[in-house]
This record gives structure tokens, C-alpha cells and sequence, in this order.
């Protein structure tokens, strides 16, 4: 076989073993004794030593099983108590001013004070990771910000793994990346650029270099994935002059500067001239373009190369013989090549062995951080011995690999069968956006400036005692059914004393807005402890999108058409929308996400049909993930936003003229994905707005956005009431930029998370507000 033979001619001029290695690894726990310590320390019941000392045998456990597993050289420092960004804040004295006072009296009481806030002090801002589902902790920075090195935690959790016996090289998020991560701090111009505090950055980075070569550190990794997305010449002049000088220090340790998420692009030049000693790369996905982008370069002659050759980021086996011949051609590209994943574990489960309740067949196509550690470490054996010392493991991952491929999960002939007949015409109304306007005026009959809301009403303690009630055997599906229908009633209810126009259903059968769909359509699976850090001790269990989509049955309708039942008024079908079900999904690898995209798309097209044939007059279908799956470079952006829009479309479109189609996403800022919402030809949007001042309706006037909008007039991520004045004066401000003909009111995002009596409180506020600017437009 051509692996065989490149490894073969490779191995004679590569003598160094090839060594295994990841770069962090989930922080929990098996039995999730992170998150049990860390809300228990915020408590009370659990003390600051106990919290340290579950922690620290997590740090341990961890490092034994990854050395156990044989990985020659183990992370450390990617450990976090909440927030690796945070803790490199922390690590370079970038308090913001407003927590010193908490932090100084109190290191671990002021570190979560800045991650959660107090009563008196907001926290930092929180914001996605890259394109992951992992939110860091803004740095806050300005032209004032002093830099000083803490290097504390680093250096003692390196001791600690050496102390174990361990190999062990700290990680750290690079200066470069650290600074294009933070934002100006509050009362700091919005322009001021946090790159211009690179040179006093830097020595604080040296000084912790300097601590952790003495506390026994031969590499040191400084992670920069902002370097995989589009940089300016002098954002990339700033990384080479940083590693520049990081480089010519003489007290330090050897440096690996790593990068994943995507192909370096640019930045490949620049770091590869870098003094420094090894670069680690993803080659997974699209990143794979890493590889003839490193060959144009003349390779990392003399250096190391770690090679994120196993996706970090996919719940899947990797497909091994083609990782090792990737393996195989790096070897004549760098002076030595490692192994590892493409990126920190952090992004997948813990272990797929401890999923019970997924068949067998299925269960090996599986792979979670403990899963990927041994794919890491037998390609480095591979890669080092040759195939034939891996020969057992690679024939069991051909099998598995044949067994998804063939398996009637993955290849529904009907699923395929009917994406493949999809037309152009599948994805467009039947009518132009004018006759569909005015069919649907006919229809529906709402007042001028019309209220709704975005879907969901409060999910209380009593609707998820029923849930549980259900799972426990409590309740038969009937009492639960009961249940929900009874909160329906209520919901319905308010709904019509409150005088809303477009009345829903409130979603109270939701636990979550994907979840509840992935367990009724075919194709998906759900686990059982593939819990993956969000934020902080937040945890999701995202489905897995692991073969075709289908959906055997009705999802929605029962809810939608019970609570059409109880009113007059129209009541708003309510859907996740396709993009949204795959950004909050584990995704297969094995065909493009477009055609995923598609099969969901059918599957949600069918729901829209069945609503409306009951009568549903009015429908929404949520993407509030559109923009979050926004590829990192730009020149990819295009080809995603076509299939994204062409999957929304394919959802909607098949509806009548008069049958109203809503959309709803949740942030304000969305210049840079206007076009797309435009695409998605929604007869109505609903989008957040109430903190930026209704500045997504300006953005929409100023694209000439056509149809109609619902910029948000109450902010729901508080439970701060907003008056009827406020709400009306936000009105006026949409009304300069939206027609009333065109103006939605409604409120920023579902209420889930909010209680009743603010819920009351606001919606009566926004009714009211709405009627005041009703009267103001027609005098009479
Ligand atoms: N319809 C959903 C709700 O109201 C939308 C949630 C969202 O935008 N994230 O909860
Ligand atoms: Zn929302």
C-alpha cells in the first residue's frame, strides 16, 4: 500500500521516535466533580481548600490516565476553574479596575467575582470561543492597562505533573491572540486597538517563561488560533515581531506555537521564519490546506511539527490509515514530526465507552477525548514503528469505519433519494414578496404595528418537575401531556388579557430548542454523559447528527393546533430552523454540511406543511446560530451563507401565499450577514435590538431590507422591567428607520428564562407602548 511505502522510505531518514501528545483535556471530570465543587464553593458549602483539592485531583487523575494512555508529553495549565482566558488575565495582572479591590482581598472569591459579577460589579463580558461553542471571558484593555506577571498557577501546576512523574509541557494562550481577543475596557474609546500594548505585553510573557524553564519546563506552548483567521499586514507584522523577541530571549524554554481551527494562511510564513522551536498545526477539516501551504514554504526544516492530525472537535473516529499518510508526508517536512489533535479536548466528551444506551454497532464509530487520546497514540506509534506495528488498530478502525459507511443509519435511500430531487424552486416562494404581503394582510387582519413574542414563555420549576416526574416514572406520557396542555391554557390565556396579536404557544414541551427536535427525528442520537463545557459550570449535551435525517412523525403540531384551539387569534407555529439545529449539534464528517443541512431541511419542511394544513396561519422558523457558524476566514463565508440560506428556504418555502413565514436571531450585530437575512426571504424577522437602541433597524434601512421586522423592545437577558415610555421611545426610534406598515414589536429573545411576574409586567408594558404609538400615527 502507498502508506506503507511512504512510511517506510520516511522512517529511515527520521530516526526520532514520533511522540503523542494533546493540548487539554475536559476539565470536569467523570462524574462532573468540577462543576459540583465550583457551584458549591459559590454556596458555601464547599471551602476554598476543598475546592483547590478536588481540583488539583482532577489535574491529576487526568495527567495519569493521558500517560497511561501514552501520551509522552501532557498539557498542563489548560486546566481551569472556569475560564483559561480568564486565568491568563489573571496570569498577566489584567484585573479590570473595578474587581482589583475583590481580587487583592480575596484571589478565588475576586476571580469568580470577575467571572459571574457581583451585586455591585458587572463581570467581564463573555463571548464564543472562535467557532466553537465555548465561551471565554473578554480581557478588558486600555492605553492605561499595566501588564504584570503572576506566573504562580502556572508553575505550580507544572510542578504538580512532574512531580506525578509526568512529562509535561505548560500551555498558554499566546500574546498575539490574547490581545485580539480583549476589548477596550469600559470608558475606553471604542477604537483604541488592544494590538498597541504588544511590547509591554511581551515581557510579562518572558518573565513567565523565564519561571516555568526554572520550574523544570523544557517546551512551553503558546496557543495563537486568532491567527487562523483573516489578519492585516500589521496584525501579522505584530505576531512576527512578537515571536521575534520572544525568541531571542535567552533564559527560556523551547517554544511550540500552536495554532487549529483552521489553516494559517498568512501567518504560515510568518511563524515558520519565527526563532522558535516547533510549531503545532491542524490538519483536520479545512485545515488540511496547512499541508501544501507548509510544503510552499520549504517546511520547518530543523524544527519540531506537531500534527493535529485527529479532529478535536468531532465526536468521530479518525480515519487512521489516512491520518498516517498525512503523517507520512510531514516527515519530510519538518525537522521531527509529533501527533496530537487538531485542537484542546475541551470541545468533545469525556469517554464514548461510558455511553450505555447506544448500540454497539454504533458506539465504535464513536470517538470522545479519552477515544482520541488512543488514536493519537497509536498514530504515533504507527508513525514511528510503521503500519505494521499498528496493524490490529488499524484493521479495527477500517471495520468501524466500513460499518458507517454501510450502515442504514448513515445511507437512507428515501432521505437521499429526495434531497437529490431538490429543485431551485423547492427553495423559493411561489410568490413575490408584494403578493404574499398582501394575501397575507387579507388573512391575518392585525393592527399596525402588531404585537408577538419570540416563543417561549417561562419554563418553571413545575414544568420541569414534570419532565422529571416523566423520566421517573412519576407521570404516564398522559399526565405529562395533561401537564403541558394545562400550562398551554394558562399561557393562552394571558396572552389574549394582554391584548398580543400573534399569540404562541409558549413551548413549555421544550427542554431545549434542538434537543426536543433531535429526539424526534431519525439520524439523531442523543447521549448520556457526553457533557461538553459551554461556560463557566455550564454544561450541554448536544445531540449527534450521526446519519440521515428523517422525521417518522409530526414533531409540533399536537402543541401548536391544542393552543389554535383555545383562540381566535393566530397562533404562531414555532421551529428550529435547520442552520441552528447543526451549529448546537456534533455534525458528521462523512459528507459535506450542505447536504446534512438539506436532509434537516426536508425533514423541517414536512413540520411546516403539517402546520399548516391544521391551520396555521402564521409560522417561525428560529436561526439564531446563522451567524455563529459563520466560517473564520472570509474568502469561505460565501459558499456557507448559500447553503445556509438555500436550507432555511428549503424549510419555508413550501407554504401557500398567504401562509406568513417568521424568523427570529438573537444579537445585534449582523452587518456583516445582512445580505443572508435578506436570502432567507422571511416575511418577518425578529431580532434583538433593545441595548444597541434599535440599531439593527437602522442596519436593515440602510440594506433597503424589503419586508417585515420585529426589532426587540424589551432586553430579557435581565429581569429589569422596561416602562411603557421606554418601550414606545424605543418604537419611535424603529419607526424612523422601518415603516409602521412594516414594524413588528415583540420582545429580544424567548422568555424561558425569565419569571412570570416580569414576564407579565414587560409584555403588558410593551402592549401599551404599542397602542400609545398606534394613536400617535392615526390621530383620529
Ligand atoms: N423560539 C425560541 C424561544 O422563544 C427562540 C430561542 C432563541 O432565539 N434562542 O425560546
Ligand atoms: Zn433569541
Amino acid at each position: 500500500m502507498q502508506i506503507a511505502k511512504e512510511i517506510s522510505v520516511t522512517t529511515r531518514t527520521a530516526p526520532a521516535a514520533a511522540q503523542a501528545t494533546v493540548y487539554g483535556y475536559p476539565r470536569q471530570g467523570q462524574g462532573r466533580e468540577l462543576k459540583k465543587a465550583v457551584e458549591g464553593y459559590w454556596k458555601g458549602r464547599v471551602d476554598a481548600t476543598a475546592l483547590r483539592s478536588v481540583a488539583a485531583g482532577l489535574r491529576a487523575a487526568n495527567g495519569r490516565r493521558l500517560a497511561e494512555a501514552g501520551i509522552d508529553e501532557v498539557p498542563t495549565g489548560d486546566f481551569s476553574l472556569y475560564d483559561h482566558v480568564l486565568d491568563t488575565t489573571v496570569m498577566v495582572g489584567a484585573i479590570p479596575e473595578r474587581h482589583r479591590e475583590a481580587v487583592a482581598a480575596d484571589p478565588l472569591a475576586g476571580y469568580f467575582a470577575m467571572a459571574r459579577g457581583t451585586q455591585e460589579v458587572a463581570p467581564l463580558e463573555m463571548t464564543k470561543w472562535f467557532d466553537t461553542n465555548y465561551h471565554y471571558l473578554v480581557p478588558e484593555l486600555g492605553p492605561g492597562t499595566v501588564f504584570s506577571a503572576h506566573s504562580a498557577r502556572q508553575v505550580a501546576e507544572l510542578r504538580e505533573a512532574l512531580a506525578l512523574g509526568l512529562t509535561a509541557r505548560p500551555v498558554l494562550v499566546g500574546p498575539v491572540t490574547y490581545l485580539l481577543l480583549a476589548k477596550p475596557a469600559p470608558g475606553v474609546a471604542a477604537g483604541f486597538d488592544p494590538l498597541t500594548l504588544l511590547d509591554r505585553i511581551l515581557p510579562v510573557y518572558a518573565e513567565v517563561l523565564a519561571d516555568l524553564r526554572a520550574a523544570g519546563a523544557e517546551w512551553v506552548q503558546l496557543d495563537e488560533p486568532a491567527l487562523v483567521q483573516d489578519r492585516t499586514p500589521a496584525e501579522l507584522n505584530a505576531a512576527a515581531r512578537a515571536y521575534r523577541d520572544l525568541g531571542a530571549l535567552t533564559d527560556r524554554p523551547k517554544l511550540l506555537v500552536a495554532s487549529y481551527f483552521d489553516r494559517l494562511g498568512d501567518a504560515l510564513p510568518v511563524l515558520a521564519k519565527a526563532p522558535v522551536e516547533g510549531l503545532a498545526l491542524d490538519f483536520t477539516g479545512p485545515a488540511a490546506a496547512n499541508l501544501d501551504d507548509l510544503a510552499a514554504v520549504g517546511g520547518l526544516p530543523g524544527k519540531r511539527l506537531v500534527a493535529g492530525v485527529v479532529d478535536g472537535r468531532n465526536v468521530w473516529v479518525a480515519d487512521l490509515e489516512k491520518a498516517l499518510a498525512t503523517l507520512g508526508t510531514l516527515l519530510g517536512l519538518a525537522g521531527r514530526v509529533d501527533v496530537a489533535a487538531s485542537c484542546s479536548l475541551l470541545h468533545v466528551p469525556l469517554d464514548a465507552s461510558a455511553e450505555k444506551d447506544v448500540d454497539p454497532q454504533i458506539l465504535r464509530w464513536l470517538s470522545f477525548a479519552r477515544q482520541k487520546t488512543a488514536e493519537v497514540v497509536t498514530l504515533a506509534k504507527g508513525l514511528s514503528a510503521g503500519a505494521a506495528a499498528v496493524a490490529g488498530e488499524l484493521s479495527a478502525n477500517r471495520a468501524a469505519l466500513a460499518s458507517r459507511a454501510h450502515s442504514p443509519l448513515t445511507r437512507n435511500p428515501d432521505v437521499r433519494a429526495r434531497a437529490a430531487a431538490v429543485t431551485p424552486a423547492d427553495a423559493r416562494r411561489s410568490e413575490a414578496y408584494a403578493e404574499r404581503a398582501a394575501a397575507q394582510r387579507a388573512r391575518l387582519r392585525l393592527p399596525l404595528l402588531p404585537t408577538t413574542t419570540i416563543g417561549s414563555f417561562p419554563q418553571t420549576a413545575e414544568l420541569r418537575g414534570a419532565r422529571a416526574d416523566l423520566r421517573a416514572g412519576r407521570i404516564d406520557a398522559d399526565g405529562y401531556e395533561e401537564r403541558i396542555r394545562a400550562e398551554i391554557e394558562e399561557v393562552v390565556a394571558y396572552q389574549e388579557e394582554a391584548g398580543l396579536d400573534v399569540l404562541v404557544h409558549g413551548e413549555p414541551e421544550r427542554n431545549d430548542m434542538v434537543q426536543y427536535f433531535a429526539e424526534r427525528l431519525d439520524g439523531y442520537l442523543a447521549t448520556r454523559h457526553g457533557w461538553v463545557q459551554s461556560y463557566g459550570t455550564r454544561y450541554v449535551r448536544p445531540p449527534i447528527l450521526a446519519g440521515d435525517i428523517s422525521r417518522p412523525a409530526p414533531m409540533t403540531v399536537r402543541w401548536t393546533s391544542y393552543a389554535q384551539s383555545l383562540t381566535d387569534r393566530p397562533v404562531k407555529g414555532m421551529l428550529t430552523g435547520p442552520v441552528t439545529m447543526l451549529a448546537w449539534s456534533f455534525v458528521r464528517d462523512d459528507q459535506p454540511l450542505a447536504d446534512t443541512a438539506r436532509q434537516v431541511a426536508l425533514a423541517l419542511r414536512d413540520e411546516v406543511t403539517d402546520l399548516e394544513a391544521v391551520g396555521t396561519s402564521v409560522i417561525q422558523v428560529d436561526e439564531p446560530a446563522l451567524r455563529e457558524t459563520l466560517p473564520l476566514r472570509a474568502a469561505d463565508r460565501p459558499g456557507y451563507l448559500a447553503w445556509a440560506t438555500e436550507a432555511f428556504r428549503l424549510s419555508t418555502c413550501g407554504v401557500r401565499p398567504d401562509t406568513q413565514i417568521h424568523t427570529h436571531m438573537c444579537y445585534a450585530e449582523f452587518g456583516d450577514i445582512v445580505q443572508a437575512i435578506d436570502d432567507l426571504d422571511a416575511d418577518v424577522i425578529s431580532l434583538e435590538a433593545a441595548r444597541s437602541h434599535m440599531q439593527v433597524a437602522r442596519e436593515l434601512a440602510a440594506h433597503d431590507y424589503p419586508r417585515e421586522a420585529g426589532p426587540g423592545v424589551w432586553d430579557i437577558h435581565s429581569p429589569r422591567v422596561p416602562s411603557p415610555e421606554e418601550a414606545a421611545a424605543l418604537l419611535r426610534a424603529g419607526l424612523r428607520a422601518i415603516p409602521a406598515e412594516r414594524l413588528w414589536v415583540n420582545p429580544d429573545c424567548g422568555l424561558k428564562t425569565r419569571g412570570w411576574p416580569e414576564t407579565r409586567a414587560s409584555l403588558d408594558h410593551l402592549v401599551a407602548a404599542a397602542r400609545t404609538v398606534r394613536a400617535e400615527l392615526s390621530p383620529s
